[in-house]
C-alpha cells in the first residue's frame, strides 16, 4: 500500500491516516509533523519552515521533495507507507513520481464552511491524537494525558491563507491522481467512523 491523502486543511487527514496506519501496519508520514518537529527542535530547516508556516504559505518544493525522498528511503517504508498533507503541489506530485509508485490516492472531500469551523474547534496532542472542542471538553489527552494545545495556523487569518492555497495549488492534484487511475473520492463530512470504514472498503478492494 503506497498511499496518498489528499483533502483541504481540516478535512480530517491526519485522524483517518492515524488509523489506517494503525490498521494496515504502514509508516504514517505527515510533512506538516516533520516541519513542527523541526521547529520544535530548533533546526535550520525549522527556522526556514517557520517563516512560511506562519503565514498559511507551503514551504519551498525542494525543501519538502528532498525530506519526503529521504524518509521514503528508509527500510520502514518498503513494504508501504501513508503521505498526509503532501503531495501540495503538481511539482511534488511529480517529483513523487520519480521515486515511489502510488496505489491509492484517498481525496477526502468536506465543504469550506465545515473546515473552517473544524479547524477553529481543533486541539491537538503532541503524541499525534487532534480532538474537536464539539465533542471533546477536556484540556488533556484521552490517550497520553499531556496537555492539549491549538495550532498556531489554526488561528483564523492563517486558515484563510491556507484555504487559498489549498485551492490554487493543492486541488489540481485531484484531476493529476484520477488521470493516473488510483483516485478515490470519500465523504469526509461524515461521521468519522464512517469515513473510516468506506477508507478501508476502498483499500480491501484494491490491494
Ligand atoms: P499540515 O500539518 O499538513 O496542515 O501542514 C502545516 C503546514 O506545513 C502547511 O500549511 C505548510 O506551510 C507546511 N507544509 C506541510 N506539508 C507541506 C508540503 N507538502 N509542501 C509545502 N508545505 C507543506
Amino acid at each position: 500500500m503506497y498511499l496518498v491523502f489528499l483533502g483541504a486543511p481540516g478535512a480530517g487527514k491526519g485522524t483517518q491516516a492515524t488509523r489506517i496506519c494503525e490498521k494496515y501496519n504502514i509508516p504514517h508520514i505527515s510533512t506538516g509533523d516533520i516541519l513542527r518537529a523541526n521547529i520544535k527542535e530548533g533546526t535550520p530547516l525549522g527556522v526556514e519552515a517557520k517563516k512560511f508556516i506562519d503565514k498559511g504559505l507551503l514551504v519551498p518544493d525542494e525543501v519538502v521533495i528532498g525530506l519526503v525522498k529521504q524518509r521514503l528511503g528508509e527500510k520502514d517504508c518498503e513494504k508501504g507507507f501513508l503521505l498526509d498533507g503532501f503531495p501540495r503541489t503538481l511539482e511534488q506530485a511529480k517529483a513523487l513520481n520519480e521515486f515511489a509508485k502510488i496505489s491509492n490516492a484517498i481525496n477526502i472531500c468536506v465543504d469550506e464552511n465545515l473546515v473552517v469551523d473544524r479547524i477553529a474547534g481543533r486541539r491537538m496532542c503532541k503524541c499525534g491524537e487532534s480532538y474537536h472542542v464539539s465533542w471533546y471538553d477536556k484540556d488533556t489527552c484521552a490517550k497520553c494525558g499531556s496537555k492539549l494545545y491549538q495550532r498556531d495556523d489554526d488561528k483564523e487569518e492563517t486558515v484563510k491563507a491556507r484555504l487559498e492555497v489549498y485551492k490554487k495549488q493543492t486541488a489540481p492534484l485531484i484531476e493529476y491522481y484520477k488521470q493516473m487511475g488510483v483516485l478515490s473520492d470519500v465523504d469526509g463530512a461524515q461521521e468519522m467512523n464512517k469515513v473510516f470504514e468506506d477508507i478501508v472498503r476502498i483499500l480491501d478492494d484494491n490491494n
